[in-house]
Parts: structure tokens; C-alpha cells; sequence
């Protein structure tokens, strides 16, 4: 595992700055329900504003409606994104990872169909990975999908789906050949579902706060056309994995409860900070910018054509226990009992984050599995 150091050059700088110029003109405070990070909603309009502006899909390829830039790019208009606590809940996935493994795994036809009204956040995507009974042993996967006529007969239970209830498609972790041997990564594949296929069921499961966006996705008999397969039958694990380093490396695994400190020091402008505040913010400052220095060496690994998945889950598993603190230390310096009716922006903040910070550690992979992944990692390269 390696982190080099690395720095924003100036034509990345120049682009951090047309970014703030947007948000500043498209959002100012006020303006909107500012919201922590990828927790934020969903606005179609703005999704395809930004889009609109080459910002989404800005990595894939222009000949399919991308365009042509950076890993890095991407993440500097993320991290101000969220950080503007942006409703960019719309085109979120398909942009931080559905494009990416279409653009990589897909055929010539799934590019052309999809990646176009990705770019343009015309195509909202979830991600159909964990079941009842598998979630840290993703690949105990037990949907399967068997061969008819023309395509595959999909039966099997999604949960934990976020954004089905609105989304278009999703991508299904199944098994299309029965285990052998023992070896559950083997016989297991990838395939691009629309949501509103018959057969196919939605059950809303509500958040702790209550709010909608979880959900239970039964399918009987889903048929998905050949055509629909995504990369090599059989071959579902390895391209899973390399979808989960998009999904674990960005800016949405560090700064979800950033905001609160910076509200925090909104509310308290002009009065004097005692020394549990000057330490919460010290240490929540200087975690923040290395947290931030290794996530964006994660960009620059990907821009290089490498894979890495061990350093993405050591950004989540130190991420997201970092979101975990700064509210901790917030909760613990403030007395008083938040509620997400609060007049005060700070409140609503604090209570969300009470309410849905218990989730950093475990959506997207749980520390203890991304402990296991580093150490691993860790393990084969020093045998090497
Ligand atoms: C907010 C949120 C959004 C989500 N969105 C999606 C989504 O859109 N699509 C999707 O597919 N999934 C989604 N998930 C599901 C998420 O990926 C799973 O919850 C997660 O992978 C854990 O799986 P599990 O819930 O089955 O827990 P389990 O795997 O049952 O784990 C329970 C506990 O046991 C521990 N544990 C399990 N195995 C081991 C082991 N081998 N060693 C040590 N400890 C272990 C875990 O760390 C955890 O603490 C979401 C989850 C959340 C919270």
C-alpha cells in the first residue's frame, strides 16, 4: 500500500474555483436544504445543470457523451459539492461508479445506450449488492439467474437498495452458475436490471429518521435480455470488487459531517472558543487534510490505470470513523437536544447525523471488512 503525496495542479485549482463560482450562484445560502454529504437529496434539475456544465460523467469517454477528464477532476467537483451539502442524490451513483464499470466491462451497445443519458443525469442508478443473508460475504450471493430463451430468469431479494423507489436501473450481484467446489467467487455475474420490469417488486424500508430511500427489491422471473449482461458471464466478482474501490476511495467517506463544524463556527462568530472547541477543531482540521491528501492520491492512482482497492478501503475505514468522531465531539461540547424540526440549520444537522451517522461504518463495506481487506493487502504484497 502506497500514498504519495500529491498536490492540485493549476488548471485542477482553476476548476476548484469554477466549481465554488456555480454552487455560489446556484446555491447560495439559503437557497436550499443544505444536507450532509451524500446524504443530501435529490434535485433532477440540478443534476442535469450540472451535467450541463461537463460535470457529470466527467471521466468517461467523449465519443459517449463524457468527457475525456480526470479521476481527479471528478473528485474536486465532488469535494465541493459536498461540502456545499448539494442535493446531488440524482445522478450519484451512475456517476460514481455505474459509468465507470459500463465504460470498463460493457459491450459497444451498453455504452452507447447508457452512458450518454448518464452524462446528461437523465439515468439514475442503484446498486444491487447486499441480500438478507449477504452483506459483508457479498459473494454468498444467493439471487440467481437461470437461462431462457433470449436472456436469464432473475428470482431473488435485494435489500438494503438504496434510491430503487426513484432510481431507473440497478446493477445485480447474482449467481448465474451453480457453486463448484466450494469456490463462491467463481459462476457469480453482473447485470444492468430496470427497475420497472414486471416481476420485479419495490418495498420501502423507512431510515431511522423515518425517511424514505431504503428498500427490499423481491424479483420472480425477471427476464433480462442477453444483451443486458454486463462484461463476462461469470466473471461478476472480480468486476464487483473493482466497483467497490469507486465506491470506497472519494470525498462522500470523509465529509459527510463536516459541515456541522463549519456551522458550527457560523453560530459562534465573533465569540470567544474555549479549549475543547480549539481541540475539537484542531484535530477535526488537520485529520481532514490528511484524510483529504489520501483520498486524492486514490484519484491520481486510478488516472494511472491502477487498482486501488486497498488503499480506497483504508480511506473508508478511517473516513467514516472520522465522520463518526467530529459529531462526537460536537454532540459531546454542545448541551442541547437536536431535533430535524430545529429552526437552526446547526440542529437539523446534528440530529440528522445522529440519527443516520450509525451508517458511515457499515453502508459501502463495514470497518471490520475493510480492516480485512487492508490487512490482507498488506499481507500479500509482503509476501511478494
Ligand atoms: C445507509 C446504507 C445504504 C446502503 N445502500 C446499499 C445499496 O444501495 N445497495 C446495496 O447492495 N447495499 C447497500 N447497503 C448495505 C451494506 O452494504 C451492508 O449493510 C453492509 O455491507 C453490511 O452487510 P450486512 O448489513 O448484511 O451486515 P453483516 O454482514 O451481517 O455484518 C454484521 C456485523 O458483523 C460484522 N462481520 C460480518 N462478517 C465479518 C467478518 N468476516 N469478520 C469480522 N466482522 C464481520 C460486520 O462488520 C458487522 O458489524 C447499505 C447500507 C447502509 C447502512
Amino acid at each position: 500500500m502506497k500514498f504519495e503525496p500529491t498536490q492540485l495542479t493549476s488548471s485542477e485549482v482553476e476548476l476548484q474555483a469554477e466549481v465554488r463560482e456555480f454552487l455560489a450562484t446556484e446555491l447560495p445560502p439559503g437557497s436550499y436544504q443544505r444536507a450532509l454529504g451524500m446524504g443530501a437529496g435529490k434535485d433532477v434539475e440540478f443534476s442535469k445543470k450540472l451535467a450541463a456544465r461537463g460535470w457529470v460523467g466527467m471521466a468517461l469517454p467523449k465519443q459517449y457523451g463524457g468527457h475525456d477528464r480526470t479521476a481527479v477532476d471528478r473528485f474536486i467537483v465532488v469535494e465541493e459539492l459536498l461540502s456545499h451539502g448539494a442535493p446531488i442524490g440524482h445522478h450519484w451513483v451512475a456517476d460514481r461508479q455505474t459509468g465507470s464499470i459500463i465504460n470498463r466491462f460493457g459491450t459497444e451497445a451498453q455504452r452507447e445506450r447508457f452512458l450518454p443519458p448518464i452524462c446528461r443525469a437523465e439515468l439514475a442508478f442503484s446498486i444491487g449488492m447486499s441480500e438478507p443473508d449477504s452483506g459483508s460475504d457479498l459473494a454468498s450471493v444467493s439471487t440467481r439467474a437461470t437461462q431462457t430463451d433470449g436472456g436469464w430468469l432473475l428470482n431473488g431479494t435485494k435489500v438494503w437498495t438504496s434510491g430503487a423507489h426513484e432510481n431507473d436501473w440497478f446493477v445485480v450481484l447474482c449467481r448465474t452458475a451453480p457453486l463448484e467446489d466450494g469456490n463462491k467467487h467463481q459462476g457469480l455475474s453482473q447485470l444492468l436490471v430496470d427497475l420497472s420490469s414486471p416481476g420485479l417488486e419495490i418495498n420501502g424500508i423507512p431510515f431511522l429518521d423515518g425517511s424514505p430511500g431504503f428498500n427490499e427489491v423481491v424479483m420472480t422471473d425477471v427476464f433480462v435480455p442477453d444483451e443486458l449482461v454486463l462484461g463476462e458471464l461469470g466473471m461478476g466478482w472480480a468486476q464487483n470488487t473493482s466497483e467497490l474501490a469507486y465506491e470506497r476511495g472519494g470525498p462522500d467517506r470523509w465529509l459527510s459531517t463536516f459541515g456541522i463544524i463549519e456551522e458550527f463556527l457560523r453560530l459562534n462568530e465573533g465569540t470567544t472558543l474555549g479549549n475543547a472547541a480549539h481541540d475539537l477543531l484542531g484535530s477535526a482540521v488537520s485529520r481532514y487534510w490528511g484524510l483529504r491528501n489520501m483520498s486524492l492520491t486514490v484519484a491520481r492512482m486510478i488516472d494511472r490505470g491502477e487498482a486501488p482497492a486497498v488503499e480506497s478501503s483504508m480511506v473508508k475505514e478511517m473516513g467514516t470513523r472520522f465522520e463518526q468522531d467530529v459529531l462526537q465531539k460536537v454532540v459531546n461540547l454542545v448541551d442541547l437536544e437536536p431535533t430535524p424540526e430545529s429552526a437552526e440549520l446547526f440542529e437539523r444537522l446534528v440530529a440528522a447525523a445522529i440519527l443516520t451517522g450509525p451508517s458511515f461504518t457499515i453502508r459501502g463495506g463495514t470497518t471490520e471488512i475493510l480492516r480485512t481487506v487492508v490487512s490482507k493487502g498488506l499481507g500479500r504484497k509482503a509476501t511478494t
